[in-house]
């Protein structure tokens, strides 16, 4: 009897999301190929995004999160074109996805492959890797504040712009990271704030975290300032195992980390809706980039490592290392699409995955 198979939603959205997406979903179609039956993936795609926006005023359908809620997952491209202001795109679709699913942990891995340089230039760099885990739901990026305030300030408008830190949004997000860095060879976690200047939320998150660390005596911990994290990405990365931190933080840390990988274009990421009561969504972290878009050259491996996020995701562990190895070897083999320096192709890069996923571990 074939088993049910797993039912992803794809949203390939804008720009370069439509092809790096489409190659995703083809590297996910030969992995279910080589399982010989064993498990099959089922896709249903959403034409969501700018040009619908266009089309219809809203960036998704409005009945939305219903058509999604059933899903086992959503695969997502990238979000914003430059006819649409970006906050409308971006809170119009993906951030009305996370929040509206809950997915309040965003885990965002920095890996270094072989055969790419890093601007790091050190003798050893592919050993290099380490987990950002990116509170998804509070913090900076919860929406509060507002303009016009009938307020002036030197003569001009004034806008305020909060943050928003809970106990439970704190602990829970605290806790996860505790439990991936649990699972791996370095267990350690470093928890990333500004609480020297910000005294109020990002205090309660250092409390959070010292009281939370006390469950977890195998874990070795440090507290580190988001400035000096991202001086220490760059001066001893070996050092990182797992790193927790807030919305923006985490974001701006995150984008660091795949740039000190070689690329924006390498970056996955899993957005986590841990109870499972709605999908996860996986997605690259890069966006459209309009620059280059329909050209054929983007950049695929942040999205189709994104996809074995999704294998894990699924229970897949054996064929979601066996990806990573895929991806491994296409770049040590010279693979490389125009942002690594090389002139591969979305689709010969897509390619020469596939193929080496054939040759198995
Ligand atoms: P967002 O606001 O959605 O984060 P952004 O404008 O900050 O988007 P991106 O579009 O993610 O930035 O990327 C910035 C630039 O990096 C792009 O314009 C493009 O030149 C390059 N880039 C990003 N992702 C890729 C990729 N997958 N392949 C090749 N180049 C990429
Ligand atoms: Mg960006």
């Amino acid at each position: 009897m074939t088993p049910q198979p797993f039912r992803i939603a794809a949203i390939p959205a804008d720009g370069i999301g439509q092809e790096v997406t489409a190659a995703g979903q083809k590297v996910l179609d030969a992995v279910a190929k080589n399982s010989d039956g064993a498990f099959a993936f089922e896709w249903t795609e959403f034409p969501w995004g700018s040009d619908y926006y266009a089309e219809h005023g809203v960036m998704m359908a409005d009945d939305g999160l219903d058509q999604l809620r059933d899903f086992d997952a959503i695969y997502f491209g990238a979000v914003g074109w430059p006819s649409v202001p970006d906050h409308i795109s971006l809170w119009g679709l993906r951030l009305a996805i996370c929040q509206g699913f809950d997915q309040w942990a965003n885990v965002r891995p920095v890996h270094f492959l072989p055969g790419i340089t890093s601007p790091l230039r050190k003798a050893d760099d592919t050993k290099l890797e380490w987990i950002v885990v990116r509170e998804n739901s509070e913090g900076e990026y919860a929406g509060l504040g507002g303009r016009n305030l009938g307020a002036r300030g030197h003569g001009g408008e004034v806008a305020v712009q909060s943050s928003l830190f809970t106990e439970v949004g704190c602990e829970r997000i605290i806790r996860f990271a505790f439990d991936i860095a649990r699972t791996r060879d370095r267990r350690k976690l470093s928890s990333v704030t500004k609480s020297n200047a910000q005294q109020y939320g990002m205090v309660l998150w250092d409390d959070v975290f010292k009281r939370v660390a006390k469950d977890y005596p195998d874990v070795e911990t440090e507290s580190v300032l988001v400035d000096a994290m991202a001086a220490k990405f760059v001066l001893k990365p070996e050092e990182l195992s797992v790193v927790v931190a807030s919305n923006l933080n985490a974001d701006i840390l995150s984008d660091l980390g795949s740039a000190l990988a070689g690329s924006l274009g390498l970056a996955s990421s899993a957005n986590y809706n841990p109870e499972r009561r709605f999908p996860s969504m996986f997605e690259p972290v890069h966006g459209s980039a309009p620059d280059i878009a329909g050209q054929g050259i983007s950049n695929p491996i942040g999205a189709i490592a994104s996809a074995g996020l999704m294998l894990e995701h699924f229970g897949l562990t054996a064929e979601a290392e066996n990806l990573a190895r895929a991806i491994r070897a296409t770049t040590a083999a010279g693979v490389l699409p125009r942002d690594l320096g090389g002139s591969a192709t979305t689709d010969e890069v897509t390619d020469a995955v596939i193929e080496f996923l054939k040759i198995g571990s």
